[in-house]
């Protein structure tokens, strides 16, 4: 009892001195004001320097074929396709790319991979982030998205074409191009291709862009502005590019649409 006590008067004793002492200093306390001249400088701060932009980890992530996979969901709604004294044409979406597989090329799951290198390059080069809007379409999704005579052979379907745009350069297609281009000068074993030419004015006919195609022996590039090739998959409010894929290097001939070929893929 006499300990607990004795600690209490202590502990007030030490408190009462604290504020004591406080206040004796805020008594005491003067106050004087800096004068400075106007832009009078100290020192010179050094130049700030640059440095490369860090990186989380999924922004270092390199694109693989599993980015292409089909992005249908059968929980879209079906679409009417009125026709004039005839019935009209139901459309359904496919269950998605988690329930059927890419294209197969000698028993395996394939896109081409040149677009693959190419989008990883872009990644590369401009520090920003790839965002595929469509790679793989199954032909059930090719249908939903876009059914216009003009996309049924879509090369969507045979893991020959992607569209996309680049997460921070959305304004900036053209500069995404010219990265594409740059691609073909610098990269094996791409390097050394004939260059890039604008697709003749005859060819433009019928197209669904205003912007002149670029072409080179293995690919074919389009540029869609805000308002144009707004299919399912592309109903965001930037220009995308697609880039389609004109030439097999490692079989040396030519990618052309072939219907059989885009029913070669597994379903689970
Ligand atoms: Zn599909």
């Amino acid at each position: 009892m006499k300990i607990i006590a004795y600690s209490t008067f202590l502990c007030i004793l030490l408190t009462s001195c604290q504020d004591s002492e406080h206040q004796t200093r805020r008594q005491n306390l003067k106050g004087e004001y800096i004068y400075r001249k106007k832009n009078e400088i100290f020192f010179t701060p050094s130049p700030p320097l640059s440095k490369p932009p860090l990186h989380y980890p999924w922004q270092r992530s390199l694109i693989t074929k599993n980015f292409f996979r089909c992005r249908g969901n059968d929980l879209n709604p079906i679409v009417v396709k009125k026709r004039d004294g005839r019935e009209p044409i139901y459309f359904r979406d496919c269950p998605g790319g988690e329930r059927h597989g890419l294209p197969l090329h000698d028993g395996e799951e394939f896109v081409y991979p040149c677009l693959i290198d190419l989008l990883n390059y872009i990644q590369e080069k401009s520090g920003h982030k790839v965002y595929i809007t469509t790679g793989h379409r199954c032909p059930e999704h090719n249908s939903y998205c876009d059914h216009s005579p003009s996309n049924w052979g879509s090369k969507h379907m045979l893991g020959a074409e992607v569209d996309f745009y680049v997460v921070g350069m959305e304004r900036d297609p053209e500069n995404v191009i010219s990265l594409v281009q740059q691609f073909y000068t610098e990269t094996p074993p791409y390097q050394g291709d004939k260059a890039f030419e604008e697709f003749s004015r005859f060819h433009r006919q019928g197209l669904n862009v205003s912007t002149p195609p670029w072409h080179n022996k293995e690919i074919f590039i389009k540029l869609y502005r805000k308002d144009e090739g707004r299919d399912f998959d592309n109903q965001h409010p930037y220009p995308y590019i697609g880039i389609q894929v004109r030439y097999d290097r490692d079989q040396k001939k030519q990618v052309v649409f072939e219907q059989g070929q885009t029913q070669n893929f597994l379903r689970n």
